[in-house]
C-alpha cells in the first residue's frame, strides 16, 4: 500500500534529536525504516511515524519526550511491540523504541530482577532460570515485559506468585516532563499503584524491578488435546475442579484448531480441538494428582502434560504467534462459567472463520484473587475466569470476519461477564473507562492529573486527566 508521509520535521530538526540521544534514529527514506516501523500486530503495520529513537537508556528517552513536545509530535512508545491494539506505532509522529534497553540482571540473594524497559519475557526467564527463579511472564515468550506488566499480566504462574503487577517491586519512570522518578512502596507509592494495571498512561517506564520466586528447572505443565465433540464436558469438568484448586495450579481451556505439529497424530491436524493446559509451580512428583481429573474427561488426542523444563511451557506457542501475523483480540471477566455460555462458546468455536481463532477461559484466583481489589489499579480481582477470544490471520481481506467473530463470542458471554475487561486482551481503543470500577477509574484519572495532565502519553487504553490543559 503506498502511504504518504506529513513532511512534519526537518532534517534540521531531527538532527538536533540525533545529537542528544546515543541511540539510533530513523526516518522516512532511511535504510531500515521499514523494519523500524513493524510491530507484531501486521493488522497495524500501515502507520508511518516520522520517527523512530531507538533508546539506549533514560537520558535517550527524556530526550525523546522532550523534542516530541517541543515539536507537537504524538508519542508511541515500544516495548515489546506486541500490542494487540497497535498503540506502539503511529503516523507522523515519534516511536519511543526501548528495545535497546533489553538488560536483565538478577540478585539471586535478594530475589529481585532489574529488567530494563524494552526487554521481552524470553531476556527475563533465560537470566532468571540460570539461578532457579522466576516472576510470572506472558505465555508467549517474545511479548514485551513493559505493556504486559503495565496491565496487569496473566501468565502460568499467576495463582502462585501473582500477576506480573503484583510482583513489580519498583521502577524507573520518565514522565511527561521529562523527569526520572523512582516509584517504590515508599516512594511515590501512588504512582506505584498506577503501574500495576494502569498501564503506560503515567510515564516511560525504563527500568522495571520484580520479586523472584524459586521455580524449576523442571516443573509438571503441558497440554491435554481432545476433540472438539469433548469441548463441553471439558468446561464442565473445569469449572467444576477450579474451586478446589490449589495455587499451585493455573490452567487454562483453549477451543482451537490443532496446530501441524508433530506432537499430535496428523489426522487430527487442521480439526477442531478443545486444549486444557496447566503449568504447577509445586513439586512435580504432586503435579499428577492435581491434574487427574481432565484424564477422564475424554479419550485424548494428545497428552502432553507432565515434567518439563520450565523454558518449554513458556515458549511452546512462540511459533504459532509469530511476528507480522494479523490479530484482534476482544476480551471480559467472568463471574461464572454456567452450561448455557459453555453451549454457546462451543457452538461458536465450530464456527470459527480460520485455524487461529482460539477461545480462552483462564482460571484466575488464587493469589490473584487475593489482592484487594482496588489495592492495585488492576481492574478487577475477584472473579473465577477471564474469557479471550484471540484471533490471528495472514490474508488481510479475513479481518473483518475475524473481528465479528471475537465479537460474537464475547457477546455470547454478556450474561455471565462481570462487565469488566483485562485491558491487554482487547484489540480495540479507548476502552479504558469501561474495563475499570468507578474507583479505580477515578484514582486514575486523578494520578493522570498528577503525572500526565496535558495526555502525552495517550496512546495507550488511555486514561484521560480530567481537564487537558494546552
Ligand atoms: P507494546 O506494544 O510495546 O506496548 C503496549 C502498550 O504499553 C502501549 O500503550 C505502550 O505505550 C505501553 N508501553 C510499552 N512499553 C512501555 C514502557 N517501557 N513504559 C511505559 N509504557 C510502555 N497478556 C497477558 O497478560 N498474558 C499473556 O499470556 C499474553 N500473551 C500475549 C501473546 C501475544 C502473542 C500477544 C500479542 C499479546 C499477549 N498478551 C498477553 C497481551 C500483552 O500483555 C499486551 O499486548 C502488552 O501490551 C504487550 O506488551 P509490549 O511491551 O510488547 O507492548
Amino acid at each position: 500500500m503506498s502511504h504518504t508521509i506529513a513532511p512534519v520535521l526537518g532534517e534540521a530538526t531531527v538532527q538536533e534529536l540525533r545529537e542528544a540521544v546515543r541511540g539510533e534514529i530513523v526516518t522516512p527514506g532511511e535504510d531500515g525504516y521499514a523494519e523500524a516501523c513493524r510491530i507484531w500486530n501486521g493488522a497495524h503495520d500501515d502507520r508511518r511515524p516520522a520517527l523512530v529513537v531507538r533508546c539506549t537508556g533514560a537520558a535517550d528517552v527524556i530526550a525523546a519526550v522532550g523534542f516530541a513536545r517541543s515539536n507537537g509530535l504524538t508519542i508511541a512508545v515500544r516495548g515489546g511491540g506486541h500490542s494487540v491494539a497497535g498503540f506502539s506505532t503511529c503516523d507522523d509522529g515519534i516511536v519511543i523504541d526501548l528495545s535497546p534497553m533489553a538488560g536483565v540482571r538478577v540478585d539471586p540473594a535478594a530475589l529481585r530482577a532489574t529488567v530494563g524497559g524494552g526487554a521481552v519475557w524470553a531476556d527475563v526467564d533465560h537470566e532468571t532460570q540460570a539461578h532457579g527463579l522466576a516472576t510470572t511472564g506472558g505465555l508467549v515468550s517474545s511479548t514485551g515485559v513493559a505493556g504486559f506488566t503495565l496491565g496487569g499480566g496473566i501468565g502460568w504462574t499467576m495463582r502462585k506468585f501473582g500477576l506480573a503487577c503484583d510482583n513489580l517491586a519498583a521502577a524507573d519512570v520518565v514522565t511527561a516532563d521529562g523527569r526520572l522518578v523512582h516509584a517504590s512502596e515508599t516512594e511515590n507509592g501512588d504512582l506505584l499503584w498506577g503501574l500495576r494495571g494502569g498501564g503506560g498512561n503515567f510515564g516511560i517506564v525504563t527500568q522495571f524491578e520484580f520479586d523472584l520466586h524459586q521455580l524449576g528447572p523442571v516443573i509438571y505443565a503441558g497440554p491435554i488435546f481432545y476433540p472438539a465433540a469433548a469441548a463441553h464436558d471439558l468446561l464442565r469438568a473445569f469449572r467444576d475442579w477450579v474451586g478446589d484448586a490449589p495455587d499451585q495450579i493455573t490452567a487454562l481451556v483453549n477451543l482451537t484448531t490443532a496446530p501441524p505439529l508433530p506432537v499430535i497424530p496428523e489426522a487430527w491436524h487442521g480439526k477442531k480441538v478443545a486444549a486444557f493446559i496447566a503449568a504447577c509451580t509445586g513439586p512435580v512428583e504432586a503435579g499428577e494428582a492435581l491434574v487427574r481429573a481432565f484424564r477422564d474427561v475424554a479419550e485424548p488426542i494428545a497428552d502432553l502434560l507432565g515434567p518439563m523444563p520450565y523454558h518449554v511451557i513458556q515458549t511452546l506457542i512462540d511459533p504459532l504467534w509469530g511476528k507480522g501475523i494479523h490479530s484482534y483480540f476482544k476480551a471480559t471477566n467472568l463471574a461464572r462459567l454456567d452450561d448455557e455460555l459453555a453451549d454457546r462458546l462451543c457452538e461458536t468455536h465450530l464456527a470459527a472463520p480460520g485455524p487461529q481463532c482460539e477461545i480462552h477461559v483462564h482460571q484466575m484466583g488464587g493469589a490473584v484473587g487475593r489482592v484487594a481489589d482496588g489495592a492495585t489499579a488492576f481492574a478487577e480481582r475477584s472473579m473465577p475466569f477471564v474469557l479471550n477470544a484471540v484471533t490471528g490471520w495472514h490474508d488481510p481481506g479475513e479481518g473483518t470476519a475475524h473481528r465479528e467473530w471475537a465479537r460474537t463470542v464475547i457477546a455470547a458471554a454478556s450474561q455471565a461477564s462481570t462487565g469488566r475487561a483485562y485491558v491487554n486482551f482487547l484489540g480495540d481503543t479507548d476502552a479504558a473507562r469501561t474495563s475499570y470500577s468507578d474507583e479505580t477509574y477515578a484514582q486514575l484519572v486523578s494520578l493522570k492529573n498528577d503525572y500526565d495532565p496535558t495526555n502525552v502519553f495517550r496512546l495507550n487504553q488511555n486514561i484521560e486527566p480530567a481537564t487537558v490543559a494546552s
